[in-house]
């Protein structure tokens, strides 16, 4: 799949009424994909399901991609780059203070990351603007689907991620290099109790950087995945672009 920024082509839709924010993060992936693994899943299913809903009638836009993330447990990593929360709600006040001074009023985030935890700065800005902000987190869209896909998933460079990312851009994939993806388990029981978290240096828990066993990722499975997972993007992107306002009462 080629990738290129080239948001000016969304821009040909006239009178967009919904932004589409991909959201990232910068750190390692075990061993085998690449540091903006999560940047450029956030920004081709965004657009890929901007698309498709466009053919549909929506009127949206993809802006581009923000490239880092909630990273405080991985600055054991080189060049992991960690966004303070305070940082992330102000790139996305201001976005979506911008896009109000033009008439777009919904903003979905496009969220690849796991440790990006939008809904308290969502619930705060949307309680100063009047804007309708959704929260798109894309490994908990289509849960079925990763059921029935995938043996063990995993949740960071696991086989779900590497599949996907076979698909996207395999060049850039060596399956050759991943280790198992262990977890380790805390020394205090007690922490080990569901419900229970907190942070821990990301080489500390996952030896590999990764969480998840890739061995049995493929690029067939990631393309379903993709496909299912952007579907369900642009049903969301579709269904608010073409409601009106007395369907939005949060405007
Ligand atoms: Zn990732």
């Amino acid at each position: 799949m080629e990738l290129k920024y080239s948001s000016h082509s969304s821009l040909k839709v006239n009178t967009p009424n919904v932004a589409l924010l991909p959201w990232g993060a910068t750190e390692a992936h075990n061993q085998h994909l690449p540091y903006g693994s999560d940047i450029i899943q956030s920004e081709v299913i965004a657009k890929t399901a901007a698309e498709a809903a466009n053919s549909k009638g929506a009127k949206s836009i993809v802006l581009p991609v923000i490239p880092f993330g909630n990273n405080a447990q991985h600055l054991d990593q080189i060049a992991a780059i960690h966004l303070n929360t305070t940082t992330a709600y102000s790139i996305l006040k201001d976005v979506s203070y911008s896009l109000l001074k033009q008439g777009i009023d919904r903003l979905i985030i496009v969220n690849s990351h796991g440790g990006n935890d939008f809904k308290p700065l969502v619930r705060d800005i949307q309680s100063e603007l009047k804007v309708l902000i959704i929260l798109a987190d894309l490994h908990k869209m289509i849960p079925d689907v990763v059921g029935e896909l995938f043996d063990t998933p995993g949740d960071h460079a696991g086989e779900l991620e590497t599949s996907m990312m076979m698909y996207l851009l395999n060049d850039d994939v060596d399956i050759s290099k991943a280790g198992e993806g262990k977890r380790t388990k805390f020394k205090i029981k007690g922490l080990n109790q569901a419900g229970v978290w907190t942070p821990r240096p990301w080489k500390l828990s996952h030896p590999d950087l990764g969480s998840g066993n890739p061995e049995n990722a493929n690029i067939d499975k990631g393309k379903i995945y993709f496909e299912k997972l952007t579907e369900a993007l642009s049903t969301v992107v579709l269904d608010l672009s073409i409601a009106v306002k007395g369907d939005l009462p949060y405007i």
